[in-house]
């Protein structure tokens, strides 16, 4: 199986794996005893932490892990939304666990405002700064989409909401395994990262917080992670997340090349969508207009490659996806985009390889559909 659909999850690597066996086996102490085996765990979590902070450009006590990019995102949302109903900004192609969190608000008796992106999915920063007002709880607005794979001007975003006066949390989920981190100088409030995204484990990821005593845990117990999220510390998780990120991306990174290898070797029928925008290096949405694809996405698993139909997340919905109608897709387009995600491991002849195999499902489809 050609795997080509890294934004969805990564294979752990090999230092992730290898810092994480000990405490899978004889180090397997709680981080909070007080004995030897427990004293283990605890340094071998506050070294995790220390590495996650200098890679992400912050202080370890900035750092709560969690229990990855879902519970991140919903504890900033929450945290800094705070429980009496107020005015939250929000971009309009948020991740469900950023928007499903914002939607609850709206429940609770909050005003959303939808900050609106423009037909390549870039957030609209004029709209933005017109709907950024002094008093608003928050606003969220992501590093990089997990569908379309566009970047977002995130320093801008932040000196609108500096000017401001409100706290920005952005979901660098995506971003994390392609983009330089830099915590404290993006000026962002909160900062949502998950460890399967970038060769990690799955299960574990953290809040970075400019001042995590402003954000209340989502999770009550015992006051793990210095009160901000309960429960026995993941110690195995966070050594490998933490031995996973400190893998740099490569500065010239060779995704890039293969992706426009890919784009440009696509058989008629196919465009890209968010083509102007900049975007990940390894990330492709291609629309094929009239098929839905689901089929293409079948097609090429009997052919040995693995892509998703729009986003992992979002793939057992009936529902269009939110990202793709924002940006101005009709339903029938946006049920008919598949996402190619290649990874530090890609090779040319896997991309050759895909586009030939996407030609032929794509010819015995037609002809399947015209018959
Ligand atoms: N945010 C984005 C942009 C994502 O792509 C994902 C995962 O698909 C998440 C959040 C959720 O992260 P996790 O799978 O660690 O809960």
């Amino acid at each position: 199986m050609i795997y080509l659909d890294h934004a969805a999850t990564t294979p752990i690597s090999d230092a992730a794996r290898e810092a994480m066996e000990p405490f899978l086996g004889e180090r397997f102490g709680n981080a909070s005893e007080p004995h030897a085996l427990g004293r283990a765990a605890r340094a071998a979590l506050e070294q995790a932490r220390r590495t996650v902070a200098e890679r992400t450009g912050c202080e370890p006590r900035q750092v709560i892990f969690t229990s990855g990019g879902t519970e991140a995102d919903n504890q900033a949302v929450f945290g800094l939304a705070g429980d009496e109903p107020g005015r939250i900004v929000v971009s309009a192609v948020e991740h469900p666990a950023v928007r499903e969190p914002a939607l609850q608000l709206e429940r609770r008796g909050f005003a959303v405002a939808w900050a609106p992106v423009d037909g390549n999915g870039l957030l609209d920063v004029e709209a933005f700064r017109d709907l950024v007002r002094p008093g608003d709880r928050l606003a969220a607005v992501m590093w990089a989409n997990n569908v379309t794979g566009v970047i977002q001007p995130i320093s801008g975003v932040a000196a609108i909401c500096a000017d401001a006066a409100v706290p920005l949390h952005v979901d660098a989920v995506q971003a994390a395994p392609s983009l330089p981190l830099a915590f404290a100088a993006a000026g962002t409030a909160t900062m949502a990262l998950s460890a399967h995204k970038l060769h990690g484990p799955k299960g574990v990821g953290c809040l970075l917080a400019r001042d995590p005593s402003a954000i209340p845990p989502l999770i009550f117990g015992g006051g793990q992670e210095a009160g901000r999220r309960s429960g026995t510390e993941n110690v195995a998780g966070a050594v490998g997340f933490a031995a996973a990120l400190a893998e740099a991306p490569p500065a010239d990174d060779p995704r890039r090349a293969l992706r426009d290898r890919l784009e440009a070797g696509l058989p008629d029928g196919f465009a890209v969508v968010s083509a102007d925008a900049d975007r990940l290096p390894g990330h492709s949405l291609l629309l094929v207009a009239g098929l839905r694809a689901e089929l293409l996405v079948l097609a090429l698993d009997r052919a040995g490659f693995a892509v998703a139909a729009g986003s992992a997340c979002e793939s057992e919905d009936q529902e269009p996806s939110h990202v793709l109608t924002a940006q101005g897709l009709n339903a029938a387009e946006a049920r008919s985009v598949i996402r190619v995600s290649l990874g530090s491991g890609s090779t040319s002849a896997e991309v050759d390889g895909f586009l030939a195999a996407l030609a032929a499902a794509f010819a015995d489809l037609r002809t399947g559909a015209l018959a």
